[in-house]
């Protein structure tokens, strides 16, 4: 790649990870900086443990995600509202991270039907 466009990607990342720090609250980058769970080895095992069971496909727009570090593996239902489930494999799925982006703090579920 070129120095030049490389340096534009950088930039360019750097401000799409400026905007969204801007957009958060002040409640909300207090919570990203104090939440330990989200680097625990416990999330770690877990994450790799959802990713080993379901693959790298987002179950929603089932596009294949190719980075270890894009896959979400998001809680179903969310930490927010649910912190008991926090830790329960049945609650996770995996998801891109526009797919988790757009879902938010809400409850979905797109595991596979468990009638087959
Ligand atoms: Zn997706």
């Amino acid at each position: 790649m070129k120095p030049l466009l490389r340096s534009l990607k950088v930039r360019s990342a750097k401000r799409q990870f400026v905007n969204s720090i801007e957009k958060m609250s002040a409640n909300e980058i207090a919570a990203l900086i104090t939440d330990d769970f989200m680097v625990s080895e416990e999330w770690f095992v877990l994450k790799a443990q959802t990713i080993a069971k379901y693959g790298c496909t987002c179950m929603k727009c089932k596009k294949q995600i190719k980075r270890w570090t894009h896959i979400n593996v998001d809680h179903i239902k969310p930490r927010k509202y649910f912190p008991h489930l926090k830790n329960d494999p049945n609650n996770l799925q995996i998801l891109c991270g526009m797919c988790n982006k757009n879902k938010g703090n809400t409850t979905a579920s797109y595991l596979p039907s468990e009638n087959s």
